[in-house]
């Protein structure tokens, strides 16, 4: 069976702007350039995949109930501009300041590749042939651990600080950059 391909992307500070553990609707503001992309990797034949840590889950913030129903609209605005997510992977899970059964260390969790892999199994995706675009080393990191193809580092900001990553992240200053890096 031909495997899939995916763009793998991180939710906050990629898909929408991150003010810190967004849930509501009204705080959900898609970032520039986002629908473009996935829209131009769908076309290319990458199937577009969230994956995404959700520790205010475990810190009582919000419910996996209200994250996934948040989901399943951001979901809609992607079908709608023919790019339809193929699959929402998060980790609700934080080792410290998640609450009750929430605290844990997961293996999901990133910087590890958890999530990665599952949806590599669950969507048949050829990780050699895919692409991660995040805004934060762990990212990088669960990218690189995973064996995803190519890592793109979202640097929006070029007066933030520039943290560690693996060497083979390329670093991009937006999302329509990416574009024709997926002619692989
Ligand atoms: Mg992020």
């Amino acid at each position: 069976m031909t495997k899939n391909r995916a763009l793998f992307l991180d939710r906050d500070g990629v898909i929408n702007v991150n003010y810190g553990y967004v849930h509501r609707k009204g705080d959900f503001h898609f970032i520039e350039g986002i629908f473009e992309l996935a829209a131009a990797a769908t076309a290319r034949g990458f199937l577009p995949v969230v994956v995404t840590n959700q520790s205010g889950i475990g810190r009582g913030y919000y419910s996996e109930r209200q994250f996934n129903r948040l989901m399943q609209w951001v979901c809609l605005q992607f079908k709608r501009r023919r790019a339809p997510i193929a699959g929402v992977y998060f980790c609700p899970y934080h080792p410290e300041h998640g609450v009750g059964r929430y605290r844990r260390d997961s293996p999901f969790r990133k910087p590890r590749p958890g999530m990665l892999l599952k949806a590599a199994r669950e969507l048949h995706i050829d990780l050699e042939r895919s692409v991660i675009v995040g805004d934060s080393a762990s990212d990088m990191k669960a990218g690189a651990a995973a064996g995803v193809g190519r890592l793109f580092y979202l640097r929006s900001d070029e007066t933030a600080p520039l943290p560690e990553l693996p060497p083979e992240v390329r670093i991009v200053r937006s999302l329509t950059a990416i574009v024709p890096e997926l002619n692989f």
